[in-house]
């Protein structure tokens, strides 16, 4: 199950040590990077040290690692600290790796957020900043009825990054105004321009114009831009993705799997009642809220230029459930969403996709080729449907006549 992981990474950035004036200690920080998740901790190395002796003693198999106690001079030659912060990289990341050890309490206490205040702005990136003077575009664009020509960046207190995709990142965010959250999506109008895709933002404008409102999908408060970047306010979805309740219990009951599956093919029934095909159904976009019902995210945002070897390089194989029509780069209709759900389905009931094979190349020949096999553990109907929704010809597919009906 670890693929879902999709290649963390931990970097601790150079310039972030804080030195303390008076007790003199270098506190690290750590960028952790989950799936798309990422968030920053700060930690003293006696901290690390700690974590470090608990879990060696747990697991003495994993050969954990952490750079060595200095005993002689002082803790503060850049050299040391050089030598040090990448040690201590090292050692979150085969912490974030393993999900025994990322699961383990104290691992997790370890990584938790720490409170806002020690954080800056994170809606603003070194990377970006640095880069953004060259390349502005200060090009308007027209964001439909949502539009809010009044709002601007420092309504909000950002908190934190939820999330990161193909096109920006997704920040919590406290409205000053009324001091209530909302999840802030924003993108760089330079790297959606850069990429040639000024035509899905147009697409993202259609949706937007089309009001989009469905108790199964994310809700849009309004949206606005900056000369740099456009940023949309959408209600904050508080009850993580799905699949990190499903990696954590592998599999789900039929019932629940089904309720889920139900929800999921309401929102995609009403979705192309207004004439939206979402696509790209997949794990990260499928969200709960506070009290356990399905929201999606992410639809009809800027998706329909990926190309797929862009999918699969960009994100180390971010699991995707294409479809076989969207492999061969064939077109594609609302059926493309039937099978995403079908393949949705199948890992909620075998905790693994359809076809699925770590060689993704295999896997695709798989989706391509294979039939499904019928492996025991689901009910006749529950195997039905999931013969009837992951066949590879979508005119013979569930759904191919009369949509959500069928
Ligand atoms: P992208 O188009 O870049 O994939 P998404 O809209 O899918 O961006 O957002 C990226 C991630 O941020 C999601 O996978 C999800 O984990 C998180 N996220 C997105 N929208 C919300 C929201 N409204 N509330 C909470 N988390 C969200
Ligand atoms: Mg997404």
């Amino acid at each position: 199950m670890d693929y879902k992981e999709s290649c963390p990474s931990v970097s601790i950035p150079s310039s972030d040590e804080h030195r303390e004036k008076k007790k003199r200690f270098t506190v690290y920080k750590v960028l952790v990077s989950v799936g798309r998740s990422e968030w920053f901790v700060f930690r003293r190395y006696a901290e690390f040290d700690k974590l470090y002796n608990t879990l060696r003693k747990q697991f003495p198999a994993m050969a954990l690692k952490i750079p060595a106690k200095r005993i002689f001079g002082d803790n503060f030659d850049p050299d040391f600290i050089k030598q040090r912060r990448a040690g201590l990289n090292e050692f979150i990341q085969n912490l974030v790796r393993h999900p025994e050890l990322y699961n383990h309490p104290d691992v997790r206490a370890f990584l938790q957020m720490d409170s806002p205040k020690h954080q800056s702005d994170p809606s603003e990136d070194e990377d970006e900043r640095s880069t953004q003077k060259l390349h502005s575009t200060s090009q308007n664009i027209n964001l439909g009825p949502s539009g809010n020509p009044h709002a601007k960046p420092t309504d909000f207190d950002f908190l934190k990054v939820i999330g990161k995709g193909s096109f920006g990142k997704v920040l919590l965010a406290k409205r000053k105004l009324d001091g209530k959250f909302y999840a802030v999506k924003v993108l760089q109008k330079k790297v959606v321009l850069n990429r040639k895709e000024q035509k899905h933002i147009m697409a993202e404008r259609n949706v937007l114009l089309k009001n989009v409102k469905h108790p199964f999908l994310v809700g849009l408060h309004y949206s606005f831009q900056t000369t740099e970047k456009l940023y949309f306010v959408l209600d904050f979805v508080n009850g993580g993705e799905l699949f990190f309740h499903l990696q954590r219990e592998r599999s789900f009951p039929e019932q629940r799997a089904r309720f889920y599956a139900a929800e999921i093919a309401s929102a995609l029934g009403y979705l192309h009642s207004i004439k939206i095909v979402y696509r790209d159904l997949k794990p990260e976009n499928i969200l709960l809220d506070s009290v356990g019902h399905v929201v999606l995210t992410d639809f009809g945002l800027c998706k329909e230029g990926i190309a797929i070897s862009d999918t699969t390089t960009t994100f180390c194989g971010t699991p995707e459930y294409l479809a076989p029509e969207v492999i061969r780069k064939q077109p594609y209709d609302n059926t493309v969403d039937w099978w995403c759900l079908g393949a949705v389905l199948y890992e909620m009931l075998y905790g693994l996709p359809p076809f699925y094979c770590r060689d993704v190349a295999e896997m695709y020949d798989n989706i391509l080729h294979k039939p499904l096999s019928l492996r025991p553990g689901v009910s006749l109907t529950a195997w039905s449907i999931l013969e009837e929704l992951l066949e590879k010809d979508r005119q013979n597919r569930l759904g191919a006549k009369e949509d959500f009906l069928d």
